[in-house]
């Protein structure tokens, strides 16, 4: 409490004298806009006393005694404020204030410890939705023009206000969830915010607004009061609950238990309707929003005001943890004490999706796990199944700087609303993002031709080797995959040499430039020339991905790629480097993975995390390639290059450089490396329970399937850079690959709701590759849940 200005004191307690008749000591209490005083007469005869500064404020004053005064008349007014009448039988009075026109008014003051300073048990919390209900039913029908037509930035129907100041928010992860949230309340409560109920509100039941006092005796605590009505406004009936649960959740590892009391304690008065409830999540995160963006303005305009701060770290770390909270049915599933099970219902109606889904399609679109999942929505790094379980994604590489990031989806949606065309007219935004990509390359890497997908980049780019090296003859790394397309196929050892692939063609020459690969020929490291000077090996292109994905995501050697590069380059070939997987900073060092052999390409293919997701691939070359193409033959993609997808593809590489993905990719791949590496040579097991294959997806060769106990194994090696990584497990025994035990592992792990996936020759790799904003405490989940499984 401070004390404040004596001199200001003594004026009010002479003043308090003379307008309200008591005599009292004035001590000052913090305030956010009105001034409020403590005057204490006797330790049982306290007051507030409240000075509205804003003279524009004196309707809403009055309004609001009226309100006040007619609550007091109600069982609910006892714990609320209600205003004294001063010596001229008037609620409010005029002062003279710092030279200013002000008015007062008197309350008598209301005991308890705020919300804020006390820590009540659960039932509490259905008492205080109880108190709020109460409150919005008797106020209803005491709105006037006045109230009605009252507004203030705080009021949560004006949220999407903040939006122009999000970039105030100095924190790249808060800034992109408190963009996110706002986004969804764009999306998904703004269209519907007409049909909600709308009421008067007390509008702002946070926790330095609500006095709690203990049960003692085994009895409950309660609501000792709840105060300060300034912030009253006609607007949705669910805001009142909403800003109360943004409040009292802060904080509390059992928040979803606050939610469901403060719910169900509101719906004992007031029933909610299902369209209130089924937006809720979005209002409480809205709210949240509000406080990290009001809390940014201040300390822009006003640096070290610490008023604001009040609520910053716990909505920010409540935003963390609210973007993991799965949306769908999410009220539904809280109040019945669900987890997010599917139980038998569930698991017939998955098996009747499947069913359905090959109606349509071929078996050879397959599905992942053994149990399949049914997602209705992501945001960030995470995934919501329609069961209500969210799963963390450690596996799709595509949302590279986060499913739904709202940047990139704002982007889409803003240019989609302008133009959309292609490559035959002039506009701005394509030599824009073209110019930004190339900047991201070596300078002899400075033509760029746009396409749809890392098939179709793969596709030219056999067309352009063509064109510059006037022979059809290619090298391509063991187990690499390049694309779908037939000629993309043709250069996929993945699948020509596997299941249902023909071979590898003539015009294809294979290598392994892994030195500990697992060898499946005889194909140990060269002990001199990989290539032949002359004959067969002239003119071929090479095609290498920089760390081969389906390999197992093998890093290849520094040396041998240096070699071969080298060689195809004296043989009159030249170099293409896949970065489809690798590309955009994912491997943290570098922001292309070829940069990490120190050799540069002729050419690079460009795919998956180029559009976040939407469709978009590129071929970048050198001038020299690019004019060897230049033959009379047009090319054209009907899509690459539009104008939507180069605000895309800028949006993406914007967010890689705000939110320093690179980096952050860096230091968690380096953190899981080294924890990861903590888990090798143990001897381990996972559970036979966990003994599933992978759906429409099984493993070719390596692990026996005769096992009756849990599989033994252990990590053999943890591989790859940044977040883009590779354990590969062997059998303790054998030393072979143990497909069951990788393939068990994932399967027990997306049970604990993270997803990974397996590959390799053997499939005895889990692959990681996560959405770049996967955060060091997702990654010290994972380490977790992995120790848990393998035992
Ligand atoms: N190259 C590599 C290394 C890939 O991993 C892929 C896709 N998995 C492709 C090319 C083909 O990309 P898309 O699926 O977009 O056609």
């Amino acid at each position: 409490m401070n004390q404040g200005n004596s001199l200001e004191n003594k004026f009010l307690a002479q003043f308090l004298e003379s307008v309200y008749g008591i005599r009292g000591k004035v001590s000052r209490l913090a305030g956010y806009q009105d001034r409020n005083y403590l005057i204490t007469c006797s330790s049982e005869d306290r007051y507030i006393l409240k000075i509205t500064m804003a003279v524009e404020d004196l309707e809403f004053i009055r309004s609001q005694n009226r309100v006040l005064l007619a609550l007091s008349q109600k069982p609910v007014g006892k714990i609320l404020p209600s205003p004294m009448s001063n010596s001229n039988g008037g609620f409010y009075a005029e002062i003279l204030l710092d030279g200013q026109q002000a008015f007062t008014r008197l309350f008598p003051f209301i005991d308890g410890s705020f919300l804020a300073e006390a820590n009540p048990a659960g039932s509490f919390y259905a008492d205080l939705g109880r108190v709020f209900a109460q409150i919005d039913r008797d106020m209803t029908g005491l709105e006037d023009a006045v109230l009605k037509s009252r507004t203030h930035a705080w009021d949560l129907a004006r949220v999407m206000e903040i939006t122009g100041d999000i970039n105030l928010i100095s924190n790249p992860g808060d800034r992109r969830l408190v963009h996110y949230f706002l986004m969804k309340y764009r999306e998904e409560v703004a269209p519907i915010y007409h049909l909600l109920p709308k009421t008067l509100l007390h509008a702002d039941g946070n926790d330095w607004n609500i006095l709690t006092i203990e049960g003692g005796g085994g009895r409950e605590d309660t609501v000792a009061g709840v105060i300060d009505f300034g912030d009253m406004v006609w607007s949705g009936r669910i805001h009142e609950v909403a800003i109360v649960l943004a409040y009292s959740m802060m904080g509390k590892n059992d928040y979803l238990n606050v939610f469901k009391e403060v719910i169900n304690g509101y719906q004992e008065v007031i029933r909610l309707a299902d369209l209130e409830l089924s937006i809720i999540y979005y209002l409480i995160a809205a709210r949240w929003c509000q406080t990290m963006v009001m809390a940014a303005r201040q300390e822009h305009l006003n640096p070290g005001s610490a008023y604001h701060q009040v609520s910053v770290g716990g909505a920010r770390r409540m935003l963390e943890l609210w973007v993991r909270e799965n949306p769908t049915g999410m009220v539904k599933r809280v109040m019945n004490g669900e987890r997010g099970e599917k139980g038998e219902r569930g698991e017939k109606e998955l098996e009747e999706r499947v069913e359905e889904r090959y109606k349509y399609f071929s078996k050879a679109v397959s599905l992942s796990y053994q149990e399949p999942i049914y997602m209705v929505g992501a945001a960030m790094q995470y995934m919501y199944g329609e069961d209500g379980r969210t799963y963390v994604d450690c596996v799709n590489n595509i949302p590279h700087v986060g499913h739904c990031h709202p940047k990139v989806v704002e982007a889409g949606q803003r240019q989609m609303a302008r133009l959309n065309t292609n490559t035959r007219y002039l506009y701005d935004n394509l030599d824009r993002y073209a110019s930004k990509l190339l900047s991201k390359f070596p300078p002899s890497l400075n033509k760029v031709f746009f396409v749809n997908s890392g098939s179709a980049a793969t596709d030219l780019a056999v067309r352009l080797a063509e064109a510059h090296t006037g022979r059809c003859e290619y090298i391509v790394l063991d187990y690499a995959y390049h694309g779908n397309t037939k000629a993309a196929i043709g250069l996929s050892p993945y699948k020509f040499n596997r299941k249902g692939g023909k071979g590898k063609p003539d015009n294809v020459k294979i290598l392994n430039l892994n030195p500990n690969m697992v060898p499946t020929a005889a194909q140990g490291p060269p002990p001199g020339p990989l290539l032949r000077k002359e004959g067969e090996d002239s003119r071929r292109t090479f095609f290498a991905e920089s760390i081969v994905g389906c390999a197992g995501q093998l890093v290849l050697s520094k040396g041998l790629m240096q070699q071969t590069v080298n060689e195809v380059r004296a043989n009159g070939g030249i170099y293409v480097a896949d970065e489809v997987q690798t590309g955009f900073g994912r491997v943290g060092q570098k922001f292309w993975a070829f940069e990490l052999y120190d050799v540069i390409p002729d050419m690079v293919i460009l795919g998956k995390p180029m559009g976040n997701g939407h469709p978009m691939g590129a071929v970048v070359c050198t001038e020299e390639i690019a004019r060897s193409f230049e033959t009379g033959m047009e090319f054209f993609s009907s899509f690459g290059g539009n104008p939507v997808s180069c605000e895309i593809g800028m949006a993406v590489l914007e967010v890689i450089e705000e939110e320093e993905l690179q980096e952050n990719a860096r230091i968690v791949g380096d953190f899981l490396i080294s924890e990861l590496n903590k888990l090798c040579s143990r001897e381990s097991t996972v559970g036979e329970e966990q003994r599933l294959l992978p759906f429409g997806n099984m493993p070719e060769a390596g692990g026996s399937s005769d096992h009756a106990s849990p599989f033994k194994f252990r990590i053999s090696e943890v591989r790859g850079s940044g977040l883009f990584l590779g354990i590969e497990l062997v059998e303790s025994e054998t030393g072979k690959p143990a497909t069951e035990a990788a393939v068990a592992i994932v399967n027990a792990m997306k049970e604990k709701g993270i997803l990974l996936s397996t590959d390799g020759p053997f499939n005895n790799v889990i692959k990681f590759k996560p959405p770049m904003c996967f955060s060091m405490e997702n990654a010290q989940e994972l380490v977790t849940a992995l120790r848990g499984t393998i035992r």
